[in-house]
């Protein structure tokens, strides 16, 4: 079900994009983390993409 609410593609896209991924492992951290939760790297990424490669539209 696409999302079409404006208020809640804002809430969507706070807690799906404000990620940080491992490179090494490609886990999901929370953000402010400082290393991988997973494989304990610190080689993180922030995931920040525009929303328009979601389905909302
Ligand atoms: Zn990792």
């Amino acid at each position: 079900m696409p999302v079409t609410d404006p208020e809640l593609v804002k809430i969507v896209q706070d807690r799906v994009f404000n990620v940080l991924i491992c490179r090494k492992c490609g886990a999901h951290n929370p953000p402010g983390a400082t290393k991988c939760r997973r494989c304990h790297s610190k080689d993180l990424r922030p995931k920040r993409k525009e929303l328009a490669k979601v389905k909302a539209a």
